[in-house]
């Protein structure tokens, strides 16, 4: 992608602002839209006096006009605490927001390419989940107001694929970290290595032995960019990092590159947090040629260095 207009929602969050630097970086110009609920003005302020970056400090459930070619539309908060915290405003966020965008696509003759998540699998019964597994999700669990707003704006862009030829794709993140985290996000990595760098209690919440499989930022904004330029494959396609740990295992490993004196508690495990979590990547591989290469070592290295600078 070079040389295009191209709209970011949810631009100020944790992958947006990877995705406007990656971008910015081929003279595109970028559209950054966030209502900053979960973003922050620090992860934009390199880009501010870009002259191919303007930011859109708007909400996409209120209907908005916008000239863009290409939208990846990543605006949702993304950590358990964050979207439970305004449930009604999550689902709304997923759903009206899908179809304020599309009414762009349409106006424009543009591509949407929509952050869906592994959360559409729920607490899978399937290991490692591929494209083509439905998933095992609590339609009125508390995490149902994320699970089943990405679900429905799936279903909902799949309709107007078959209906319209709408141009869009689906993406099926894995959980990603790396640097540009917000510090209060809640999510696992930032929380441990906050916590460690801290000298502070490391929570596992539960016993530990469910896992996730930890994807470094820039293989996914790899993987963001190669799905949208591809063609005549709209997806869902699963980007994420293999490598299966459980969250004991993580805490562990993060004490351990920290040089930590922080101990181990155990926390009450929040309800329907999904035991296991790996994907299958070989649609990635064929239709993508994409892999991640970046290791879990190395990837937890950048993302400390980052939050001890914060933290210091
Ligand atoms: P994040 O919370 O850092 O970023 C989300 C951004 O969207 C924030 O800047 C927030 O202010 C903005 N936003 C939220 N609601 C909005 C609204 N109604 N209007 C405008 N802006 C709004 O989270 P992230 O990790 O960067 O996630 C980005 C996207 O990727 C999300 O859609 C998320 O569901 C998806 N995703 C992320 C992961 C992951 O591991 N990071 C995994 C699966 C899916
Ligand atoms: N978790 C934990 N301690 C924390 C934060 C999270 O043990 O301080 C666990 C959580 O219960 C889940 C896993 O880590 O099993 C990943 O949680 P996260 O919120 O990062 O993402 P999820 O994959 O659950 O959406």
């Amino acid at each position: 992608m070079q040389g295009e207009k191209i709209l970011i929602t949810g631009g100020a969050g944790f992958i947006g602002s990877h995705l406007c630097k990656k971008l910015l970086s081929k003279e595109n110009k970028i559209f950054c839209l966030d209502n900053f609920y979960t973003g922050s003005r620090q992860n934009i302020k390199p880009f501010l006096n870009n002259p191919n970056f303007q930011l859109l400090e708007k909400d996409i459930i209120e209907i908005f006009e916008i000239e863009a070619d290409y939208i990846f539309n990543l605006a949702c908060p993304a950590s358990p605490p964050h979207y439970q915290k305004d449930s009604i405003k999550t689902m709304k966020t997923s759903i009206l927001g899908i179809y304020n965008l599309l009414d762009i696509v349409e106006k424009n003759n543009a591509r949407l390419l929509q952050a869906s998540t592994s959360e559409i699998y729920g607490s899978p019964l399937e290991n490692p989940q591929k494209e083509s597994y439905w998933g095992n999700v609590n339609p009125i669990g508390v995490r149902s107001c994320y699970d089943e707003g990405k679900r429905c704006a799936e279903s909902i862009l799949v309709d107007f694929y078959r209906q319209k030829k709408s141009d869009i794709k689906i993406v099926r993140i894995f959980n990603t970290y790396g640097p540009n985290m917000a510090i209060n996000d809640g999510r696992v990595i930032s929380n441990f290595i906050v916590q460690a760098l801290k000298n502070e209690n490391i929570t596992v919440y539960g016993d530990g032995k469910q896992t996730r499989s930890f994807c470094y930022i820039d293989d996914l904004v790899e993987g963001l960019i190669k799905t949208m330029e591809s063609n005549n494959f709209i997806g869902p396609v699963n980007i994420g990092n293999p490598n299966e740990m459980t969250v004991l295992e993580l805490a562990e490993l993060i004490i351990s590159l920290t040089n930590s004196k922080s101990k181990i508690v155990h926390q009450e495990l929040p309800q329907d947090d999904p035991t296991n979590r790996k994907p299958d990547i070989s649609l990635a591989k064929l239709k993508l040629k994409w892999e991640p290469k970046v290791d879990i070592i190395e990837g937890l290295e950048k993302t400390i260095r980052y939050f001890k600078e914060l933290t210091l």
